[in-house]
């Protein structure tokens, strides 16, 4: 990765967390988001191999980045990510949620177990991380918030009821706060990737009939979701966008 040319920075000195950033479309955004100068935190739940991997490649370049181990769905965890954000750099402009799992199986055969984890992490851990984030926003008169969601908490998705309601759940997560924040300039918005070529989806088997279902024709990559979320952070290009859910999904969704 190389870094724009200063002047052309539009997050210079911003600070930035992506939660899950380590691999998938959260590495992605991370090298997106220092590319424009902001310095990132590279949250990750259990590797962490791959997220200083992601430090290393931006600092070379020139960049800042720190790599943060934290289970987003844990209350105090989510709260000792934050402490040690605010001790190193001070403040936080920049939250993108998009730490996520799955555990597919068809309704019948779903244990309690796959519904919670999958809650928890994809829907609680959003709120946990919005909740504290948004207290030093407030207190700064200004923040980005993105939550990553998906088609399937838009037109559902066999397999996938818990994946689907907790995604569905964040579109309605993102209105609500977006209105309870933008009096304050802080601004909510949602991000709802299709299929994008990520360890999340490398083990689907029926490629050849998702792909019936996407107009484009293909898979998306990660850098193509990044480069919706770097907008979305951008100031002031993105300031008059708040409680809006943008689709990056080859066409999948027309609403
Ligand atoms: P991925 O490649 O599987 O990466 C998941 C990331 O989340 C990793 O960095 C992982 O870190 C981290 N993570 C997992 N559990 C965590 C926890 N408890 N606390 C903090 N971090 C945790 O995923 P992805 O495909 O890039 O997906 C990213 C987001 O986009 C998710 O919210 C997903 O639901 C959404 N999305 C993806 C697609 C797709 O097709 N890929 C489509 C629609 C929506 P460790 O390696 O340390 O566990």
């Amino acid at each position: 990765m190389e870094l724009l040319p200063e002047n052309l920075q539009h997050l210079k000195g911003q600070v930035a967390i992506i939660t899950g950033g380590s691999r998938g479309i959260g590495r992605a955004t991370a090298l997106a988001l220092a590319t424009e100068g902001a310095k990132v935190v590279i949250n990750y739940a259990s590797s962490s191999t791959p997220a200083d991997e992601g430090v290393a490649e931006i600092t070379e370049a020139g960049g800042e980045a720190i790599a943060l181990q934290a289970d987003v769905s844990k209350v105090d965890q989510v709260d000792t990510l934050f402490n040690k954000v605010t001790e190193t750099w001070g403040r936080v402009d920049i939250l993108v949620n998009n730490a996520g799992i799955t555990r597919d199986t068809l309704l019948l055969r779903m244990k309690p177990e796959d519904w919670q984890a999958v809650i928890d992490l994809n829907l609680t851990g959003v709120f946990l991380c919005t909740r504290v984030a948004s207290k030093i926003m407030l207190k700064q008169k200004s923040g980005r918030i993105i939550n990553i969601t998906s088609v399937a908490g838009q037109m559902g998705n066999p397999g996938q009821a818990n994946y689907s309601a907790a995604k569905a759940g964040v579109i309605g997560f993102t209105k609500t706060v977006a209105k309870e924040l933008a009096s304050r300039g802080v601004t909510v918005n949602a991000v709802a990737p299709g299929f994008i070529a990520t360890d999340m989806t490398k083990e689907l088997k029926n490629t050849e009939e998702i792909l019936k279902f996407i107009p484009l024709g293909r898979y998306g990559e990660p850098q193509e979701v990044a480069g919706m979320i770097r907008f979305l952070a951008a100031d002031p290009a993105a300031a008059y966008i708040t409680g809006q859910v943008f689709n990056v999904d080859g066409g999948m969704v027309m609403a």
